[in-house]
């Protein structure tokens, strides 16, 4: 199989999610709809050295970013029945984003999005997911919905967690694993890339296109736990047998159809963005990496595959 021109609709890093999806090496995967998501792929698309017309794509980008923005979602009451109807006009809202409607007509298998709840003591977030599954067996998107909104009333969002992760394909080893947390000793995030935090040169990070991921994170796949990190945001135990495995089976999967210089970035990338999740949990911060954060190569991973394959780099 090759990357069929479908998943070309898709950003290179989700494009790349999608692919071990598509071809059975995980069970799905997703996009977290939110700001990165439009800045990353318009910034990408505005700097390329490329011939390509990029006016439709951009617009489009442009006018979904604003409809995202233009959503405001209100809660009077923490009921399921209120969580349930709010939802229902939210989806909707959702739905008719442009860059929305585009990924779930184009995308090869199930894409769907969903509002995405979530709890800190009395305050409530909301926010957007993408999901891509193939074609067997995907859930429902009401019944992911479901499943937030009951963690939420009963507030036991460990166990929408945990069914999250089991759509995303991670095992359950590693699952336990990352629930697994006291105050007392380091995060889980922390635990998971702390043996490869000599690979990482803190001084190279966040300066964007001046720096290649190369001087950002150094080898890194001539160790056998470094195909454990075959998610951005998966945290694999140190050591898991199982997380190795399925990683493997994820690099051979994407290696038959793609340069292995964009797949070995590929894990780069993941653990990267994994090491400044666990860098910001450590510090008591929550913020999601920007792109370019870990170098050119970050920023070009939002550029369709087309255009990041075009590079010398990846050919
Ligand atoms: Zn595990």
């Amino acid at each position: 199989m090759t990357l069929s021109h479908d998943v070309y609709a898709l950003p290179t890093f989700a494009a790349l999610d999608s692919y071990a999806v598509l071809t059975g090496r995980r069970r799905g995967t997703s996009i977290q709809l939110d700001e990165t998501y439009f800045t990353g792929q318009l910034w990408a698309l505005r700097n390329l050295d490329t011939d390509s017309d990029f006016e439709h794509r951009t617009e489009r980008l442009e006018d979904s970013r604003r409809a995202y923005d233009d959503i405001h979602v209100a809660i009077d009451e923490l009921t399921e029945q209120a969580l349930w109807e709010t939802s229902q006009r939210f989806r909707e809202q959702l739905q008719a984003i442009p860059e929305i409607s585009y990924l779930t007509r184009n995308v090869p298998g199930r894409c769907f999005v969903v509002p995405e709840w979530m709890r800190t003591g009395n305050r409530l977030h909301y926010g957007a997911r993408v999901y891509l599954f193939g074609d067997e067996d995907p859930p429902d998107p009401e019944a992911v919905l479901r499943e937030n909104i009951e963690s939420i009333v009963n507030e036991s969002f460990g166990t929408f967690e945990r069914y999250q992760g089991q759509l995303h394909g991670y095992p359950d080893c590693c699952i336990d694993y990352y629930q697994d947390r006291t105050p007392d000793s380091p995060s889980p995030e922390w635990r998971s890339v702390e043996p490869f935090t000599d690979r990482i040169r803190d001084a190279a990070l966040g300066q964007g296109p001046a720096m290649s991921i190369d001087d950002v994170v150094s080898t890194f796949l001539d160790r056998e736990d470094g195909y454990a990190f075959f998610a951005r945001e998966f945290f694999p135990e140190s050591g898991c047998e199982t997380a190795m495995a399925k990683g493997r089976s994820i690099y051979e999967e994407l290696s038959s159809a793609l340069p292995e210089s964009l797949v070995r970035d590929y894990f780069r990338l993941n653990f990267g963005t994994n090491y400044l999740v666990a860098r910001a949990v450590h510090s008591g911060r929550d913020r999601r990496p920007s792109p370019g954060e870990l170098g050119r190569e970050h920023l070009l991973w939002y550029a369709p595959p087309r255009e990041a394959l075009a590079v010398p780099r990846y050919t």
